[in-house]
């Protein structure tokens, strides 16, 4: 085999489902320490196990890493030296390895059938035993063997674990991690059908694919003594180990799942939160660059990252935190690529349209700029700029009606817009604030009741902005309206 570089890592998913937070945590954990040590990053699709292949999810998985920017060396579209990437591509390998275990006594076959395995759970579990396979066919004779090999029997391979002892490895986040040998179980290999189980396949890959860094979930960790048994068993060096910590709900009392909340990167993106914000979230669930940095681009991340600041314990995957994180990076993109990323969220919620809405929708972006916190958040942002007023805050009309001269000044207010030449934010502010002077009162005794009257709402982007953007003719029509309704309602 030729010697491919010091560090190489690989993602491995299962396609069972849409790329989830704590998958895509995992990937880029894998792509930041190739980054950073000049390796190489693998993506590697697990799909032998055939029930619970979701078939988009493939597909799925790549976008959403792409997306985030998290791009593979070698995998399944890209192929690579030591491909293919996909493990139902590979299943020859692994049926020819699992049966040079059994000829080398590390493996064995298992003619059980599934009717005397499922007899046997029950009557493990109504004595209160373990569950697990009680070794009936780790000693067939080589003649049982053969006959049962001629009469065609299906079997399926198994691992000879030892009896006794202990098998040790070294994780490289948590330290030494001991497994009773008489606590492990003879796992399948190999199935009835000819396909290996996860076990099989993962060992057998990450050696041929001279993975040096299996950065893998913790939930792995019960699999790993399977690994290093096998291992040994095949006469390879184990790569190391490194399991990373759990992602834990906000209320930190168990893992995240989907009723905490969206958990499919999809659903990130889906509601309008920016790549390099999720990315940047996800790095520092369970790592941090040392310093008292929280916001990093991927550059920074991959110069910072170290594998022994990883921690152990849980990371709470805290969604106020994202958002926090994702207006921090919505306000400092331009203006210009803000619009662009918001505008297909405008189109789907049927309020951009023609060229026309476009260019107003420009000029709205750098209003809403500082107040929004996801792109998602647009469309009822912006929603007044291109749909006339229905409905008033409550609690607004309650706090302005209540000054029985309001419509009075909203009406010379409406007269002096309507006299204005030029209709730009600082001609409008001008007129208002002169006429709060002459009625003398705040300004802001008008600023509010006419924000509402325009929008409907009691808060939104600075005013005078707000109306150079509607323009002339909308806010005297909405002004009008207003004060026509509420007139007669008095
Ligand atoms: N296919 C496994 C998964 O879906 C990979 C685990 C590992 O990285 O070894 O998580």
């Amino acid at each position: 085999m030729a010697d491919l570089g010091p560090v190489r890592v690989r993602f491995a998913p299962s396609p069972t489902g849409y790329l989830h937070v704590g998958g895509a945590r995992t990937a880029l954990y894998n792509f930041l320490f190739a980054r950073k040590h000049g390796g190489q990053f693998l993506l590697r699709i697990e799909d032998t196990d055939r029930t619970r292949y979701v078939p988009d999810s493939v597909q799925d998985i790549m976008e959403s890493l792409r997306w985030l920017g998290i791009e593979w060396d070698e995998g399944p579209d890209k192929g690579g030296p030591v491909g293919p990437y996909v493990q139902s591509e590979r299943v020859e390998i692994y049926r020819k390895l699992a049966h040079q275990l059994v000829e080398t006594g590390h493996a064995y076959r298992c003619f059980c059938t599934p009717e005397r395995l499922q007899q046997l759970r029950e009557l493990q579990r109504k004595m209160g035993l373990r569950t697990g396979y009680d070794r009936r066919c780790r000693n067939l004779s080589p003649e049982e063997i053969e006959k049962n090999l001629a009469e065609g029997k299906p079997y399926v391979i198994r691992l000879k674990v030892p009896l006794e002892g202990e098998t040790v490895f070294q994780d490289y986040l948590r330290g030494e991690i001991r497994y009773d040998n008489r606590e492990l179980e003879d796992i399948i290999l190999l199935k009835s059908d000819g396909f290996p189980t996860y076990h099989l396949a993962n060992v057998i890959d990450d050696h041929l694919m001279q993975i040096t860094h299996v950065l893998r979930a913790d939930e792995w960790i019960p699999s790993t003594p399977y690994h290093v048994l096998l291992y040994r068993a095949f006469g390879w060096e184990p790569p190391v180990f490194a399991h990373l910590p759990v992602i834990l709900s906000p209320d930190g009392k168990g893992k995240l799942s989907k009723r905490h909340g969206a958990t499919a990167v999809r659903e990130f993106r889906e509601q309008g939160y920016l790549p390099e914000a999720l990315v940047n979230f996800l790095a520092l669930l369970g790592w941090s660059p040392g310093d008292d940095r929280e916001i990093l681009s991927l550059d920074e991340m991959i110069q910072a990252f170290d594998l022994k600041r990883v921690g152990k314990r849980g990371a709470v995957f805290d969604y106020q935190k994202l958002q926090w994180m994702n207006g921090e990076y919505i306000r400092r993109l331009p203006p210009e690529e803000l619009y662009r990323r918001a505008l297909p969220f405008m189109e789907r919620a049927g309020l951009v349209k023609t060229p026309e809405d476009r260019e107003k929708f420009r000029k709205i972006v750098p209003l809403l700029q500082e107040r929004v916190k996801t792109l998602g958040e647009f469309p009822y942002a912006a929603e007044y700029f291109f749909r006339e007023v229905e409905t008033y805050d409550e609690k607004g009309l309650k706090k302005h009606l209540k000054n029985p001269e309001i419509l009075d000044h909203l009406a010379e207010l409406r007269n002096r817009l309507a006299a204005l030449e030029t209709f730009d934010k600082d001609s409008i502010e001008q007129t208002l604030r002169g006429l709060a002077q002459e009625l003398g009162i705040g300004a802001g005794k008008l600023i509010h009741p006419t924000r509402l009257a325009l929008t409907g709402r009691t808060f939104g982007p600075g005013l005078f902005e707000l109306m150079e953007v509607l323009g002339k003719e909308t806010c005297i029509r909405r002004l009008d309206r207003f004060i026509e309704k509420f007139r007669h309602a008095s």
